[in-house]
């Protein structure tokens, strides 16, 4: 991977004037930038980006660019990429699972938060983090918590979070010990309802509650929605304006300041996916699906498109030609294969794709810029893939 320094003007121009035979992937600064201050106006809090989303230099560079100045980190790579990139960036180390010496490294790198679920990692936190940060302010800690919440894509609960009575001791003992207590939670991802948020901060009050401590803030995790699919549109600023009064309604005027770490809604949608097709083949060998012809692309899901089994296929995908006409013909359901060997390299479903679909046509798919770049492997020797900066994502 690697970042050419030509920009192009969309995705089309360059497919046009290089013919590309490996999968590439389009950044559009402005549109990055664009969504970044959607977040900042929209959010009533601290806007803190989650690096593990797309850790690309250009991401971290534009996102500082447009105001954000908060990272949610989660190991020491990601703690060092910030601290070079971005130097006075306030870090979140939001990884609840951490080995001693990760401990020690985010220390020496001036990390101003920590989360924590349980009492076995709250104590190793005690042991080496000290209570002021360098520019003598206080440490915080916040007590992560879970929630049984549909809504998600997939449910984060069942890796991290503190039960609520847990959440309850675990915020009592960071106050106790004279650390910044916080409460913090991640409703999963790709989270359309805003209901999914709310739940969640009315746990907040009644362990806020129960512990007797007034967190100072309540960060509501990442989760935001992109948009992945053409007629479902992220509403972000309703789900903004729920995460404010939910919270303003179960805290009253002593509601702790808000902070929220997207990673997915803040970088999706400022990438396209570029892939090309290698074959068209008959349906009839029997593979799953609808008897439909077989299109196999040089990137699937060991590549650019790793998340499309968990997350469900993807319908904003527009088709050129090699000298870059939009194919036109009336829509017919595929099955699409990626390149790898492995019959699961394939995307979910039929998906829709102009009948005049010929080889070597090129495949463009909006909102691909979270989990892609990052989850992308050399699997089977594939993974090739590129990324090219655009003026616009849109041919
Ligand atoms: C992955 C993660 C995020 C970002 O999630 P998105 O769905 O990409 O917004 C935020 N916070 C935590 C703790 C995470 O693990």
């Amino acid at each position: 991977m690697g970042i050419s320094h030509t920009l192009w003007a969309n995705p089309v121009d360059y497919l046009r004037a290089t013919g590309p035979f490996d999968p590439v992937l389009f950044l559009s600064p402005a549109a990055l930038q664009a969504q970044a201050r959607r977040f900042l106006a929209g959010f009533p809090g601290l806007v803190t980006y989650a690096v593990k989303a797309n850790p690309e230099e250009a991401v971290i560079t534009n996102l500082a660019t447009a105001g954000i100045a908060g990272f949610d980190v989660a190991s020491p790579e990601e703690i060092a990429l910030i601290r070079r990139l971005v130097p006075g960036a306030t870090l979140h180390y939001n990884n609840p699972v951490r080995a001693r010496h990760e401990i020690v490294f985010a220390v020496g790198h001036d990390v101003a938060s920590y989360s924590v679920d349980s009492l076995g990692e709250l104590e190793k936190l005690f042991a080496v983090v000290p209570q002021q940060r360098t520019g003598g302010e206080g440490v915080e800690i916040t007590a992560r918590f879970k929630l049984p919440v549909a809504g998600a894509t997939y449910d984060f609960g069942t890796k991290f979070g503190a039960t609520e009575a847990l959440a309850a001791e675990l915020l009592r003992r960071i106050a106790a010990a004279g650390y910044v207590p916080s409460l913090t939670f991640h409703p999963g991802t790709q989270c359309i309802d805003p209901a999914a948020w709310e739940s969640y901060i009315r746990a907040a009050g009644r362990i806020a509650a129960a512990a007797g401590v007034r967190p100072a803030r309540l960060n509501v995790g990442g989760g935001f929605p992109s948009h992945r699919v053409a007629g479902v549109v992220p509403a972000l600023e309703a789900i903004f304006a729920r995460i404010k009064a939910v919270t303003a309604e179960v805290f009253g005027t002593d509601a702790p300041a808000l902070v929220c770490e997207p990673g997915r809604a803040l970088v999706a949608d400022a990438f396209a996916a570029l892939a090309r097709v290698k074959a068209l083949r008959d349906a009839g060998n029997g593979a799953e699906g609808d008897g439909a012809a077989h299109v196999f692309l040089n990137d699937g899901i060991y590549g650019a498109f790793a998340e499309l089994p968990l997350m469900g296929a993807m319908d904003r995908v527009a088709v050129f030609s090699p000298e870059g006409v939009a194919r036109d013909g009336a829509p017919v359901p595929r099955v699409v294969f990626g390149p790898t060997c492995d019959s699961v390299d394939r995307m979910p479903g039929a998906v829709m794709l102009p009948g005049d679909i010929a080889e070597g046509d090129f495949v463009l798919v909006q909102g691909m810029g979270a989990y892609s770049v990052v989850t992308n492997t050399r699997f089977n020797g594939f993974g090739a893939l590129g990324v090219q900066v655009v003026a616009a994502l849109e041919p």
